[in-house]
């Protein structure tokens, strides 16, 4: 048996040429999804999307339409015939199944197809009477029913449909372009590249790890994150870039209290050029402002310099709470929070700068060859792509 599903999308802003993209784009993400699922068929109708797809395998691809961004709502339809009394029996059949111990309905028609021969009005007096002929216990509210019984006439066919799970929301990933996500083995910034996505943005992941202090655990702590952001539509390469060297260098040559400030700088600079070679536009991170030494406005401004790339924060505002509770949602926090060496604490200074100057970061770089550091950072990334 094949179920047959709806799936709308938010239609704000969108026209002309921008709407053939979105609605492109989106399909081509829910094919990606459903591609290991047999037999599913897709098609673009009057906005909107209908997918078929085997009954057995429906609950699975619910749940992966349920984290495919630019979806707004979803609904499993039943398909009848254009013909009147073959839809009143599908109508008593959805709704009996809809509300099994009786209850108020209403039923409310749609009629795309204007040849039909009954108007909406007539549509839904004839389909509430013989609702209300056929069963007891139930009756008709239209202001606040327990069910409605929504039937849509088609050009070839009639849908019914009595409830719409919601989607994702966003923009389907890969309309609003690409970006560079800085992700550690901590709980942020999954959630910054999570949150990301969700306005249309395709990452790629670009992790610092520091060799031989932190281990195979750390690297496949931000390979699980890559995959457990996968499903949303998550990044499609994790750039490996070893920061021993760089560490090494700040470590024996620079002010102790600038270390983390002058090793994110250097981040920076890695991941700008990263972006130009991968055509990505901006770099995300999971900083939110005031939550650590590193993130006061002082030290933000300050590594923002070393920078050639707008910074998009997408937890600027957020409470570590609201941080942790969108982790957990998402399913990263349990990845996230193993125990892990991350190449920042490794060399953590005591009393690390709140307010840091740039005139001292650029005084303290003097004394590194920023530039060969940087080169050969990013001449020895490691790149995996089937994540
Ligand atoms: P997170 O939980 O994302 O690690 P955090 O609150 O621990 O964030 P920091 O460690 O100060 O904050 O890092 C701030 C941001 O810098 C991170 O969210 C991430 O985007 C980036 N970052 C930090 N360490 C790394 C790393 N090793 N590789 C890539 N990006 C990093
Ligand atoms: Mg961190």
């Amino acid at each position: 048996m094949m179920a047959t599903l709806l799936v709308r999308y938010g239609e704000l802003g969108l026209k002309g040429k921008n709407r053939r993209f979105f609605e492109k784009t989106l399909g081509q993400n829910i094919k990606s999804t459903l591609l290991d699922l047999q037999d599913f068929k897709m098609s673009y109708q009057h906005r909107r999307l209908i997918i078929e797809i085997n009954e057995e395998l429906l609950q699975e691809a619910l749940d992966r339409l349920s984290k495919v961004f630019g979806i707004a709502s979803l609904s499993r339809v039943w398909t009848t015939p254009l013909d009147l009394e073959l839809i009143k029996e599908q109508a008593l059949l959805l709704l009996k199944k809809t509300l099994p111990r009786g209850g108020s309905f209403k039923v409310q028609t749609r009629r795309a197809n204007k040849k039909f021969s009954y108007n909406t009005y007539e549509m839904n007096s004839e389909l509430g009477a013989h609702l209300l002929r056929n069963t007891d216990g139930y009756f008709v509210d239209v202001h606040e029913p327990d069910a409605t019984i929504n039937v849509e006439i088609r050009e070839q066919e009639a849908f019914l449909y009595s409830s719409s799970l919601p989607g994702a929301g966003g923009l389907p990933v890969g309309v609003t372009g690409k970006g560079l996500l800085l992700l550690s083995g901590g709980i942020d910034s999954p959630v910054a590249g999570w949150m990301a996505m969700k306005r249309g943005v395709s990452l790629e992941a670009l992790h610092f790890h520091s060799p031989p202090f932190t281990g195979e655990g750390a690297r496949e702590k931000v390979l699980d994150l890559c995959r457990q952001l996968k499903p949303y539509g998550g990044p499609e390469k994790l750039h490996l870039a070893p920061f021993t060297k760089i560490q090494k260098a700040i470590y024996s040559h620079c002010p102790k209290d600038y270390g983390v400030i002058l090793m994110r700088r250097m981040m920076m600079r890695v991941a700008t050029r990263l972006s130009a070679r991968q055509k990505a536009q901006a770099l995300f991170t999971g900083e939110s402002l005031g939550q650590v030494a590193s993130q006061t406005m002082e030290s933000l401004a300050v590594v923002e310099e070393a920078a050639g790339l707008p910074i998009f924060r997408p937890l600027l505002g957020m409470d570590k709470i609201e941080i942790v509770n969108m982790a957990q949602k998402i399913g990263t926090f349990p990845i996230s929070t193993r125990p892990y060496e991350d190449c920042c604490t490794l060399f953590l200074p005591p009393h690390p700068v709140t307010r840091p100057r740039l005139e001292s970061a650029l005084e303290a770089e003097k004394k590194l060859p920023v530039e060969e550091l940087v080169e050969d950072c990013l001449e020895n990334i490691l790149t995996l792509k089937d994540l």
